[in-house]
């Protein structure tokens, strides 16, 4: 390919918008353009990093058993309505009308699609296992778009869906996916690790997510370096002791903490309650209804666990600026930072306490009376609590739960998701098979989903240094960049660019040669930029002592005999090849 004949819009200046490194080299390698927030055009050199992404998972895709089919992205609201989704996920759904009003949804994930698919193909056990899986173009409306393709409105997915017998089948199935992701991560040059996830909105019960550690990453993994047990903090746990019993003491006894409405102020003097000793208590609005959560001082709530263990689909702190929620403080009889749960709770509203309260006694919460708090409380004499759960977020340094070694967070970037989801949309969407024995069953199931494009963009956030994207051999745009110094169509840089780039398309490589009339120094900044894993230089200086250079993307320059140099790039390409399979 010669460089004139592509289109590579690259940029000297970072674009204000683009606030991570992998962004702003998007834009700046020339590989994307914003239409709008949240929306992208794929230039040519996006285009074919892409499409290698895709080859890759297909390929794996395959080699793991999956059967590749493709499903509209339009989809009737009835399915959403029957799985139960058209209100659970109406976050994230677009919807849009046709000429006769009639309400349509553009699909963000498609188990409702293929669980209808499977329900009116699949009779038989002997039809089972199977996995079927697209790469296509999902539309979730997000509520904020962000960095570039990272957080898109309209991006790019490989969803896969199994179908099984049995839990032990459907098990296999998921082992399966897992290994193939593995294996996938690790061609496209990217570390990926697996960490246990939260199964959220899709339900389910028993999910990995694939992370890439990345201090722009959107989520929170906690690890521990010993055992190597890994979770999303919304899912992670940790081995630290319960608060300490003590004696059953005598009963609450209110006492006046004047301007004392943090957990910080009641722990200092004249106070001196220590954070662990206190109870906190929030009001939570969930699915529209006043609930309590109690925590100790010292902890954060961990709104996905919340949601998990109760099932609500929306959760939010209550709010003393707005007048529905305040209604609630004024049921209580404080403000937040008085707040308890030992008097003057409705029967109606639940009390959710994390289990590391439990039997916790001669503890300090607020009296719902401004200004004042009671002590002495013992949680399981004085309050009536609905649900005892682990509700807390983990910090770094709690000791593991597997192996008591200290736990380590880290933020990184979520690439892929494997989820086993049981019979969940078998049941609902009716996908039964007849077992051998003549009974029906609701197929077993699992979804594996792979963001693209997302992926595209986490290399290149693992993979640049000050002078532009460093490409894995595997998905780069090119794989090498013959770079005549000195554009003159009848000088020997030109002539011998192009005899190369012949001899080297002949043998399997990808080449772009540029054939632009710009300074070498032009040149170069924009091969580095745009990340060509090789540089073949023709300068007039060098063919003159019968040489060219041969200039890795990260590695030193190495000159050799202009007859040998298709050879050594032939050479090269192999090796490093060899790194990807
Ligand atoms: P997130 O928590 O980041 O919103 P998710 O849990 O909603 O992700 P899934 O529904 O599991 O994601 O989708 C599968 C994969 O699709 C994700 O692992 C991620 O790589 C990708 N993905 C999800 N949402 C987006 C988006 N808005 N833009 C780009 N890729 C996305
Ligand atoms: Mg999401």
């Amino acid at each position: 390919m010669l460089w004139s004949q592509t289109f590579i819009p690259t940029l000297k200046e970072t674009p204000s918008d683009a606030e991570i490194v992998s962004h702003q080299l998007l834009l700046r390698a020339g590989l994307i353009r914003k239409l709008t927030g949240g929306l992208y055009t794929f230039l040519p050199m996006g285009l074919r990093t892409l499409r290698k992404i895709e080859q890759i998972i297909r390929e794996e895709m395959n080699r793991a058993g999956g059967i590749e089919v493709l499903m509209p992205a339009l989809q009737p609201p009835e399915i959403w309505q029957q799985s139960g989704r058209y209100e659970t996920a109406s976050g994230v759904l677009f919807k849009v009308r046709d000429s006769a009003k009639k309400e349509w949804v553009l699909g963000p994930t498609h188990e409702e699609v293929i669980t209808t698919l499977a329900a009116s193909e699949i009779n038989s056990y002997r039809q089972l296992p199977k996995n079927f899986y697209q790469i296509q173009t999902k539309f979730r409306d997000e509520i904020r778009p962000r960095f570039g393709l990272m957080r898109a409105k309209e991006f790019l997915m490989k969803d896969a869906y199994s179908f099984d017998t049995s839990d032990e089948g459907a098990m296999a199935s998921y082992k399966r996916m897992y290994d193939a992701y593995t294996r996938i991560f690790t061609r496209c040059g990217l570390q990926a690790f697996p960490v246990e996830a939260d199964t959220g909105v899709i339900g389910g019960n028993y999910s990995h997510e694939f992370m890439v550690p990345a201090e722009t990453g959107e989520n929170d993994v906690a690890y521990c370096e010993a055992c190597h047990y890994a979770a999303n903090i919304e899912k992670a746990i940790s081995g630290l002791p319960k608060t300490a019993a003590r004696d059953l003491g005598p009963e609450p006894e209110q006492f006046p903490t004047p301007g004392a409405i943090t957990i910080e102020s009641l722990a200092k003097a004249p106070f001196g309650i220590p954070a662990n000793r206190q109870i906190k208590t929030l009001v939570y609005i969930a699915d529209g209804q006043p609930v309590l959560i109690l925590i100790r001082g010292y902890d954060q709530l961990n709104e996905s666990k919340f949601m998990a263990r109760t099932g609500a689909i929306e959760a939010r702190p209550a709010d003393v600026k707005n007048p529905t929620d305040l209604v609630h403080f004024t049921t209580l009889g404080a403000l937040p930072g008085s707040l308890g749960a030992v008097r003057s709770v409705p029967l109606t509203w639940k009390v959710f306490a994390d289990e590391r309260l439990r039997g916790a006694n001669e503890m300090t919460t607020g009296a719902n009376s401004d200004g004042f708090h009671l002590r002495n409380v013992s949680i399981e004499r004085d309050i009536r609590v609905s649900d005892w759960f682990d509700l807390r977020t983990v910090r770094a340094g709690e000791p593991c739960a597997k192996c008591a070694k200290p736990l380590k967070i880290r933020r990184a970037i979520e690439v892929g998701h494997v989820f086993k989801l049981g019979t969940k949309y078998s049941e609902k969407l009716n996908a039964t098979f007849v077992a051998e024995d003549g009974s029906p069953h609701p197929a077993v199931m699992g979804c594996y989903g792979i963001g693209v494009s997302r992926t595209l963009q986490a290399i290149i956030e693992q993979s640049n240094d000050k002078d532009g994207i460093i490409w894995p051999l595997s998905v780069a745009p090119y794989h090498v960049c013959i770079t005549p110094l000195n554009y003159s169509p009848e000088g020997q840089p030109m002539t011998l660019g192009l005899q190369l780039l012949a001899e080297l398309t002949a043998a399997g490589i990808e080449v772009i040669l540029d054939d632009r009339d710009e300074r070498p120094g032009v040149k170069f900044k924009d091969s580095e930029l745009v990340g060509f894993p090789l540089r073949v230089n023709l300068g007039e200086k060098s063919l003159a002592k019968g040489e060219v250079e041969l200039k890795p993307r990260t590695g030193p320059v190495k000159c050799v005999p202009i007859a040998e140099a298709a050879a050594e790039v032939i050479a090269w390409f192999h090796t490093e090849k060899a790194h990807y399979v």
